[in-house]
């Protein structure tokens, strides 16, 4: 008997199943052999959910063992059998939205409407590379001294370990799962311990939509260091793809190293929104409060650093406190929220901590500026204006609903403060003239930039980042190839 957890939502509906919280592994739920488990808190009340299995390093390598079992008959399964799968997983998803995305607000804190955006954008994943499956195209050409052809295949790269953070527990999932599958490969996923409910409900929708044992492997573990180390130097074990801080995506690299792992890295992001003086200000303020008020900041693309050019600068910050301030911040399933709950206290404890440091050196709290009293972990819609150079905020990403504001005089100038940072992974443009737009994109060294758009995330545009934001990228055509090796074939005929 497997442990499981009814989420019923707030219109008593009580999903297509229990959620196991237990380990998949080789398609069976599986207790921990420890019998240890991880609680699961509600960050809107502090109380705990339920529990998850905790598993030890000997269970990571039992979910390679399945995944190794498995991969040679996945492999072999025709494209369109594989696209048939992932389109399923997709309507099931689908069909559950409402059900799912209520469970994120539960272990995630966001608000539902973020949640319910989630559930969607994540479903889309599975369509993405649905249709994507079928479409593995080689090569083939004449090699230049005409004495063969040059025949390219691409073959899944092999057994994948998925390593997921807790800010979108699904859509960090599915990102990384259905390229994989598609491509051919079994895997491993390793949620966050924070949030693996999310996790564990689309395994059990993948399970239930013909996903084959052993193809989607989940592992829970309050360890996570010892458990992945061991699955990364199983020598069955080829391919690594991560969503989280850059501290421990250098960690995982160096693991990685040992085997030579190909590894995708979605790491930290510390984006700047730039604004110039001829930007359609009404525009800019709906495309800031996306970029920095989704998931109430809590995203690697979000908004950190707002430069406002002089001429549209208090204007701007004017209108940003008035619409942050009547954003309304409680927990994430009241139907009102826009900015739910934190993930936990340290996070609270790291959002004051940046706050106080910049208005020790001169900001100005506009908005917010201080956590409530009581029971969650709640921080309100807060604007810091004139935030001096030095701040740590401007250096480090706050993760939350703070937006910090600095004028700037020339657009070079906004460029090379954009660049200031050892990360680039997406960053904001607003201006109405678009050749400007074009050649500021060019120079920002980030791996998406979006101009006059609050939302650069899409199943079909190619998602990462340059410098110390990562590795690779997840989406499009591109994410599929991070789940393939090239094999050359020289062939004389
Ligand atoms: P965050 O700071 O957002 O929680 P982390 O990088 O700490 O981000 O966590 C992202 C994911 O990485 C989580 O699933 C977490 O369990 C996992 N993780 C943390 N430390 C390690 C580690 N040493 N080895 C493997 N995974 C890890």
């Amino acid at each position: 008997m497997t442990n499981s957890f009814t989420c019923t939502t707030t219109e008593g509906h009580a999903g297509p199943f229990a959620i196991p919280t237990d380990l998949l592994i080789g398609g069976q739920w599986v207790a921990a052999v420890s019998g240890k488990r991880i609680d699961i808190l509600d960050p809107a009340t502090e109380t705990v959910l339920t529990s998850v299995a905790d598993a030890s390093p000997a269970e990571g390598i039992a979910a390679v063992d399945a995944a190794s079992a498995a991969a040679r008959a996945w492999a072999a399964t025709p494209p369109r059998k594989r696209a048939d799968i992932l389109l399923a997983c997709f309507h099931a998803m689908m069909a559950e939205q409402e059900w799912l995305a209520q469970l994120i607000t539960l272990e995630n804190g966001k608000a539902l409407a973020d949640a319910r955006g989630e559930v969607a954008h994540a479903a889309e994943f599975f369509r993405w590379y649905a249709e994507e499956a079928v479409r593995i195209n080689g090569e083939l050409s004449v090699s230049p001294g005409g004495a063969n052809r040059i025949m390219v295949q691409y073959q899944p790269i092999g057994i994948a370990l998925l390593i997921t953070p807790w800010n979108f527990p699904a859509a960090m999932a599915t990102r990384k799962i259905a390229p994989a599958l598609a491509a051919g490969c079994t895997c491993i996923l390793k949620p966050a311990e924070e949030t693996p409910l999310t996790a564990l409900a689309v395994a059990e929708i993948m399970r239930r939509a013909g996903v084959p044992a052993g193809v989607v492997n989940v592992i829970n573990t309050s360890d996570p260091g010892p458990v992945c180390g061991d699955i990364l130097h199983d020598p069955r074990v080829r391919k690594l793809s991560f969503t989280g801080s850059t501290e421990v995506g250098r960690i995982l690299l160096r693991q990685a190293a040992d085997q030579v792992i190909s590894s995708s890295m979605e790491l930290g992001g510390n984006a700047p929104f730039l604004v110039l003086d001829d930007a359609d200000l009404d525009e800019a303020i709906e495309g800031a409060l996306v970029a920095k008020m989704r998931n109430a900041g809590e995203a690697c693309t979000a908004a950190n650093r707002f430069y406002v050019q002089r001429g549209i600068h208090d204007a701007f910050v004017a209108k940003l406190v008035d619409h942050m301030s009547a954003m309304k911040m409680g927990p994430g399933l009241e139907g009102a929220t826009q900015c739910g709950a934190m993930i936990n206290r340290a996070a609270i404890d790291k959002i004051e901590h940046l706050v106080a440091d910049a208005v020790s050196r001169g900001a100005e709290i506009k908005l917010g500026g201080r956590a409530p009293a009581g029971a969650g972990f709640f921080y309100p819609p807060s604007v810091l204006a004139n935030v001096q150079p030095g701040s740590e905020i401007l250096s480090t990403e706050v993760f939350g609903p703070v937006a910090a504001v600095i004028p700037f005089d020339d657009p070079q100038e906004a460029v090379s403060l954009a660049n200031a940072t050892e990360y680039g992974l997406a960053a904001y443009v607003y201006t109405n003239d678009l050749k400007r737009g074009l050649q500021m994109a060019e120079q920002i060294e980030a791996g998406m930039v979006a101009i006059n758009r609050g939302l650069v995330s899409d199943a079909a545009a190619p998602f990462g980042g340059v410098k110390q934001s990562g590795l690779g990228r997840e989406g499009s055509h591109h994410g599929l190839l991070e789940y393939c090796e090239a094999k050359y074939i020289a062939v004389s005929w």
